[in-house]
């Protein structure tokens, strides 16, 4: 897929922009270009465009509005000591993308356009990339059906779109997340959508996101929906357990049983985790073993991950069976180890020995 360039007429001054870079926040400016790209099932995909951000024009009968046919992609775009810019992983997340658009019966996009996209918007708009440890700018890929009609079924017509926007660090090592064990009701089950990244998935949350702030709760703890005893994941992060201190600490996550969001952080962590000399374990947690574990203290660290907060530790859980806490609220040894070996080799101040960063400039 080759790209049209036409940078934007109007960006944003200078000034302007190392003030929002000042305080980025997340999802709060975006950067002043965009790339778009046109499938139908006639022609396949057309020519992709790299344009100045601007809001689009959508028919009130196109598809996605009706029926969600819809995915997207979480990537960060890193600040590196020389001043250049890398990526973490990109080629994962255009793997998983086309896996999320099979499963939504949406085109798939090459891996390689999906690659030229992420690499022409970065470089169009590098200026946008913060400098700051845990700062990065956050590239949202996205897709969905823009055929206009009110049947139900696979578009003939789908729309690529790319869009980026600062993210600020706003780690807070004294918070460590409060999670509401969620019985009530479910993320994913076998042979649905719990795999795939789709915006449905996560409008199907909300309600649940609403119970747990009822309960004074920060984030939803999933469970599996047809036993309701396994523990998948957390709100949009995956799940890590720690057993145990020191050097004899075993870092456990919840197996992919195929109705949780295989993450990219957590693949990576399970790495980091070994090389830092950590037993590994993916295997099934049961709420009891939750409960039990950190009761009896075996269970002396647990954290959540993804792309956008990277590693959140959790400290209480609270459920219809009881309330559960771990530690004294703030981050474990080993999470912020991980989490700050983690955030060295995205930003090029630790060896990156498994050649995950993809250099951009
Ligand atoms: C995106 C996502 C994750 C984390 O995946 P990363 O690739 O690590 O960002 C975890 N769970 C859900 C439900 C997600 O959508």
């Amino acid at each position: 897929m080759s790209i049209k360039i036409t940078p934007s007429t109007h960006p944003v001054s200078a000034a302007e922009r190392v003030e929002k870079l000042a305080n980025p926040g997340f999802g709060k400016y975006y950067t002043d270009h965009m790339v778009v790209a046109q499938w139908t099932e006639n022609d396949g995909w057309g020519q992709a465009e790299l344009k100045a951000y601007a809001p689009i024009s959508l028919d009130p009968a196109a598809m996605v509005f009706h029926y969600g046919q819809e995915i997207f992609e979480g990537l960060k775009a890193y600040r590196q000591p020389d001043g250049g810019i890398a990526l973490f992983r990109p080629e994962a997340n255009a793997a998983r993308f086309a896996r999320s658009a099979r499963r939504l019966a949406l085109p798939e996009l090459p891996v390689e356009s999906f690659l030229d996209s992420i690499y022409a918007l970065v470089k169009q708009d590098a200026s946008w990339v913060p400098d700051k440890v845990g700062e990065s700018l956050y590239l949202r890929p996205f897709m969905f059906a823009n055929e206009v009609g009110l049947g139900v079924r696979p578009a003939n017509r789908a729309l690529y779109m790319l869009i980026a926007t600062p993210a600020g660090a706003y780690f807070n090592p004294a918070n460590a997340v409060t999670v509401w064990i969620s019985t009530e009701y479910v993320r994913a089950a076998q042979g649905g959508t719990g795999e795939a990244k789709c915006g449905g998935n996560y409008a199907a949350s909300l309600v649940a996101q609403k119970a747990a702030a009822k309960q004074g709760c920060d984030q939803v703890v999933w469970i599996d929906a047809k036993e309701r005893k396994w523990v998948e994941e957390m709100g949009g992060m995956n799940l890590f357990f720690v057993k145990g201190s020191g050097s004899n600490a075993t870092v456990i996550t919840p197996k992919l049983t195929g109705t949780l969001l295989p993450g990219i952080t957590r693949d990576s962590i399970l790495s980091v985790a070994a090389d830092l000399g950590y037993t590994v374990e993916e295997t099934m947690i049961s709420i009891d073993d939750w409960r039990d574990g950190v009761a009896s203290g075996e269970i002396t660290e647990i954290f959540a991950c993804g792309t956008a907060a990277v590693v959140s530790p959790v400290g209480t859980a609270k459920s219809s069976m009881g309330t559960w806490v771990t530690g004294d609220g703030t981050p474990g040894v080993i999470t912020m180890q991980i989490r700050n070996t983690l955030l060295g080799i995205q930003h090029g101040t630790i060896a990156d020995t498994h050649h995950w960063m993809k250099k951009v400039l």
